[in-house]
C-alpha cells in the first residue's frame, strides 16, 4: 500500500473505455477488489471532463483518495494525423482538469496514462523512461505526444511544489474487449478485426493500410489492467513507468494481420495498400524498469489474446464501439 490510512477510494476517469472497462472486470469479476477499497467507474456521461466545472463537481460527489486518470481524446494513426490540433486541445483541458482538481479534493495519489507513441521520433533504441522529453515526436501525432508530455511535467511540478506523488504509466499499443473498433479513427488491432470481421461476411479482401513493416509492442487491456492495480497501490514513485512486453516480443503488422486473421479462420485475400502511412516504424520500448519490480508477471500470450478480443467482438458486434 502507499501509506495513507483509511479506507480507499478510487476514481477511474475514462471509466467506460478500453483500459477502463477491462480495470472494472479485473477488480469487479475477477475478485481483485481488496477490503477496504471502493471503485468509481466514471464516463463523459457523468462529466465532461473539458470543464473545470464539471471536473470538480464529480470530484465534489464522489471525493476520491485516489484517482486513475484514463480520459483521453484517443484514436489511431490516422485520426491522429487529421485531428493534432483537438488532439492536443482537448488533452491539456482533459489533463489540466484532473489533476489539479485532484490536488483541490486532496487526492493523494494519481496514476495518469501516456503512451510509447510520444516518445521522441529520433531517438535510440530501445527507448526507456527518462528519454521522454529528448526531442519532437513523430510529426504524425505531435498534438496527442505534448499534451500527454505535459501530464509528466504537471507531476513533476506537484511533487516539487506539495510533495504530491502523482505519477503515470506509459503502455504500448492496447487492445482487448471494449475497444473502439472504428475503422477510420481506431488503432491497428481493432481496426484490423472489424476490417477482417467484414470481409469475412462479405467474402471481399482484406485491406490493409501501409506495408505491414512497422513494429510495435501490443499489451492485452487485462494484463494492462492488472499492472495498473498494482501501480496503484504498491508503485511510490514520480518517475512514470514503462508497462510493455519485452523488446523480444516486439512484432509486425503483419504478425498482427495474420493473427486475427488466424483467430477468425479467413481465407480470402488480404491486400496491403502501401498509399497509406506506416505511421513511426518502430517504437521499441524497454521494460526492464518493470521487470526489476515484477520479474514475474506473466503477460497472456498475443494469439490468445488477439482470439479473444476477436470472440468478444463477433459476439458483441451490435452493441460494441465502431
Ligand atoms: P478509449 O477506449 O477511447 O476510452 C477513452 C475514455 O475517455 C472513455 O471512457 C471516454 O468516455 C473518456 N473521455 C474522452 N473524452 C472525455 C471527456 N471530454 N470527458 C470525460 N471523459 C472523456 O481509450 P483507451 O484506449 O481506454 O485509453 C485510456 C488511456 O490509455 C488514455 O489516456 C490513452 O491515451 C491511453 N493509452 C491508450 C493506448 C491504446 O492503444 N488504446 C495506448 C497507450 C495509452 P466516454 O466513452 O464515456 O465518452
Ligand atoms: P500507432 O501505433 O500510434 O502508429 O497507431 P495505430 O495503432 O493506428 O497503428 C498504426 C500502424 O498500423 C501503421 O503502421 C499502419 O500503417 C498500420 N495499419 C494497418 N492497417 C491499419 C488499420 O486498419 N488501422 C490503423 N489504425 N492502422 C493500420
Amino acid at each position: 500500500m502507499d501509506g495513507s490510512v483509511g479506507p480507499m477510494r478510487v476514481l477511474v476517469t475514462g471509466g467506460s473505455g478500453l483500459v477502463g472497462r477491462a480495470i472494472e472486470r479485473v477488480v469487479k469479476k475477477e475478485g481483485e477488489e481488496r477490503e477496504g477499497e471502493e471503485w468509481i467507474f466514471l464516463s463523459s456521461k457523468e462529466a465532461n471532463l473539458m470543464s473545470a466545472e464539471e471536473t470538480r463537481a464529480a470530484f465534489e460527489k464522489h471525493r476520491p483518495t485516489h484517482v486513475i486518470h484514463l480520459a483521453a481524446m484517443v484514436g489511431g494513426l490516422f485520426r491522429n494525423m487529421r485531428q493534432n490540433l483537438d488532439f492536443w486541445r482537448n488533452n491539456v483541458f482533459i489533463n489540466d482538469n484532473v489533476l489539479q482538481a485532484a490536488h483541490e479534493f486532496g487526492v493523494v495519489k494519481v496514476v495518469s496514462c501516456l503512451s510509447t507513441c510520444i516518445f521522441p521520433d529520433k531517438t535510440t533504441y530501445p527507448i526507456d523512461e527518462t528519454m521522454i522529453h529528448n526531442g519532437p515526436p513523430h510529426e504524425s501525432n505531435f498534438g496527442y505526444a505534448f499534451a500527454k508530455r505535459m501530464i509528466d511535467v504537471q507531476n513533476r511540478a506537484y511533487f516539487q511544489q506539495y510533495g504530491l506523488r502523482y505519477t503515470a504509466v506509459i503502455p504500448t499499443n492496447v487492445f482487448g474487449p471494449h475497444d473502439n473498433f472504428n475503422i477510420e479513427d481506431g488503432h491497428v488491432l481493432p481496426g484490423l478485426i472489424h476490417k477482417t470481421y467484414l470481409a469475412k461476411k462479405e467474402g471481399k479482401p482484406l485491406q490493409v493500410w501501409g506495408s505491414g513493416r512497422a513494429l510495435r509492442q501490443f499489451i492485452y487491456s487485462l494484463d494492462l489492467a492488472r499492472l495498473f492495480l498494482w501501480v496503484l497501490r504498491e508503485y511510490d514513485e514520480v518517475e512514470p513507468i514503462i508497462l510493455s512486453v519485452g523488446e523480444e516480443d516486439e512484432l509486425t503488422v503483419k504478425d498482427a494481420v495474420d493473427a486475427v486473421v488466424e483467430a477468425f479462420g479467413f481465407e480470402g485475400e488480404v491486400i496491403y495498400d502501401t498509399s497509406k502511412s506506416d505511421g513511426q516504424i518502430k517504437k521499441t520500448a524497454n521494460n526492464a524498469k518493470l521487470r526489476k519490480y515484477l520479474p514475474d508477471f506473466k503477460f497472456t500470450p498475443f494469439k490468445q489474446a488477439v482470439k479473444e478480443t476477436c470472440d468478444w467482438f463477433a459476439a458483441n458486434y451490435d452493441t460494441a464501439r465502431k
